[in-house]
């Protein structure tokens, strides 16, 4: 199978990767960049730069700068139009093409990056994102010589990076995404296995950008800088000390800002607490609140009916953001991923879940053969069957197959075939009980694997409730694919030969049963016999013995030898209930 791509295509930066080696990876560009401006420059001549190198572009050409062009492809109902610096017709570009043209550059960058090439991709979108303007983004996708193999909705991709594929049935989630420019919550319900959107609210002209405005405006009032007259060109310098010190808030309580040369005379020092950042930035984060009550509101729910809740987007990390979420919604968020790379890291893994890369790790979550115990005559017999859940528990009882037995010895084994001796053998347990007739030992035997893979054997003597327990760390489950493919070819090649193995085992350990039952019970009341009857199951048990030692094998004999055998000798078990009832009778008036 040829790799996939899982592309995050965002407004203002885009992410590409791809499952590589079993693992779920996010490739950078020559620069070490895994974060690519989603900016293109057409220049008038005619030559096209990306990212990075296309964002550089900005100041000095910005008519003919094209960024936030998702945008122009899908805008949400009801929000006020947003006008680009730019004039698209001008440049003669669709904001497809535009699309396309970015994720050509992210193509280059996964093929450059694992030197070959790669013609498919998993391409996310917003959840509010209509027919047509998924449509716009698969069309821009083939234009970059892409196959768009999936069109992922971005909540659902977050809530895979975040592992919550495994969530059960009918269980609820809150997406919580604020990035640069958008803020979006989605809310998402687990139905047969895949993720349906309940609702989707959000606010195009809210993000972090507008927190970076707010602060740089704070920030130029406490640095008692010349008017704003003076430095408006200088602006985009404060911006950006603005944001990097708000990043750094994140994670410190207070930064200082230096800006050396702000103007000619001035130098800006300006120390900023994590406290300021949050006066300036509670209002604008609030601003979520209302989106979120509606979103639950339009998927009839309460906040309390939530399982889980999670983070998407840079700006999710500052603490003040995790607070108001916990306090919306009445829990503390999710925080165990990165929620900047959560929607590429989800369009990756569903990628390498269509490609099949990701087999390796979903088979972890499966038993990739089955798991049992050797029974009597050398057959398997299966506890756990192949692609059984984790975690998961099930158990058999086993008796004592020959008299005075005082031991059994629990070989666990792993395979497909039929037979023990042709599969893996992962551990063994002695279970010793009292000697006493055939069947009259209990043991139960009972496997569980947890969702780690550890599987515990315990078996349990019921007449001495003795219990004894083994562990098998990871052999239940890491097994490599190579050797699951060669066991299963191995027991589809033999399965016919197998299942004669099983069908004679079985039928000759019958056999061996009757004529034990039957040389007991002509012991006892053999001499009640009329001669023709004895000689007719001397006769019969003969033929049982000769077809268990006739080479080569014939199932088809033995089972009618056993089967004769067992009609020649109704009076004789007749006689020996007849005997038993007798016995019984003389007991009790005896
Ligand atoms: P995104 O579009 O999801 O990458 O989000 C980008 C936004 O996240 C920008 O406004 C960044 O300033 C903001 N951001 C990134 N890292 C942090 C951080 N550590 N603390 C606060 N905001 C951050």
């Amino acid at each position: 199978m040829s790799a996939i791509l899982g592309i995050d295509l965002g407004t203002t930066h885009s992410l590409v990767g791809v499952v590589d080696s079993g693992f779920p990876i996010l490739l950078a560009d020559a620069e070490g960049s895994r974060l690519t401006p989603s900016v293109a420059h057409y220049a008038k001549e005619g030559a096209v730069t990306v990212g990075a190198r296309a964002l550089r572009q900005r100041a000095l050409d910005p008519e003919r700068t094209v960024s936030s062009v998702k945008r122009l492809i899908g805008r949400r109902q009801g929000e006020g139009d947003w006008k680009p610096s730019y004039d698209l017709t001008g440049i003669g570009k669709t904001p497809v093409d535009v699309s396309a043209d970015i994720l050509r550059h992210l193509k280059n960058i996964a093929e450059r990056a694992l030197e070959m090439e790669v013609s498919r991709a998993v391409i996310t979108v917003p959840a509010y994102f209509n027919d047509a303007q998924r449509q716009a983004t698969k069309r821009a996708g083939e234009l970059a010589g892409l196959t768009v193999e999936r069109i992922l909705s971005e909540p659902t991709a977050a809530a895979l990076a975040y592992g919550l594929d495994k969530l059960e049935e009918r269980k609820k989630i809150a997406v919580y995404d604020l990035g640069g420019g958008t803020f979006d919550i989605s809310i998402l319900e687990m139905r047969d296995g895949v993720f349906q959107v309940l609702a989707t609210a959000g606010d195009t002209q809210l993000g972090g950008d507008d927190i970076d405005r707010a602060f740089a405006d704070w920030i130029r009032s406490q640095g008692i800088l010349p008017s704003l007259e003076i430095i408006k060109g200088k602006m985009p310098w404060l911006r950006d000390a603005a944001e990097t010190a708000k990043k750094k808030l994140s994670s410190h309580d207070e930064v200082t800002i230096e800006i050396p040369f702000l103007d000619s005379q001035k130098h800006l020092s300006v120390r900023t607490t994590r406290t300021d950042l949050e006066k300036i930035a509670l209002p604008l984060i609030e601003r979520t609140r209302r989106h979120c009550l509606r979103a639950l509101t339009d998927a009839n729910l309460k906040p309390d009916q939530l399982d889980e809740v999670i983070l998407v987007g840079g700006s999710t990390r500052m603490p003040l953001v995790r607070r108001i979420v916990a306090d919306i919604f009445g829990k503390e968020p999710n925080i165990s991923q990165n929620p900047d790379e959560a929607v590429a890291m989800g369009a990756v893994i569903q990628a390498g879940i269509l490609s099949g890369s990701l087999r390796n790790v979903v088979l972890l979550d499966v038993t990739p053969l089955s798991l049992g115990i050797e029974t009597f005559g050398g057959l398997m017999n299966v506890i756990i069957p192949r692609n059984t859940t984790l975690p998961c528990k099930a158990g058999e009882m086993f008796t004592n197959a020959v008299t005075n037995q005082s031991e059994m010895l629990i070989r666990v084994l792993q395979g497909e075939r039929e037979l023990a001796k042709d599969n893996w053998e992962l551990g063994r347990i002695a279970v010793l009980f009292p000697s006493g007739p055939k069947g009259s030992a209990r043991v139960g035997v009972q496997f569980s694997l947890d969702a780690n893979g550890i599987l515990q054997v315990l078996t349990r003597n019921t007449a001495t409730k003795a219990d004894t327990v083994l562990e098998i760390q990871s052999s239940a489950v890491n097994v490599d694919d190579a050797q699951v493919e060669q066991m299963i070819a191995e027991s589809v090649d033999h399965a016919f030969e197998d299942m004669n193995e099983r069908i004679w085992t079985e039928s000759r350990l019958k056999g061996e049963e009757l004529l034990v039952a039957v040389a007991e019970a002509l012991a006892q009341c053999g001499t009640l016999l009329i001669e023709d009857e004895l000689h007719k199951i001397k006769s019969c048990a003969a033929q049982v013995r000769d077809s268990i030692n006739h080479e080569p094998h014939d199932v088809k004999k033995l089972k009618a030898a056993n089967q004769s055998l067992d009609d020649a000798t109704q009076s004789l078990a007749v006689l020996l209930v007849e005997r038993a009832m007798e016995a019984a009778l003389e007991r009790k008036l005896g």
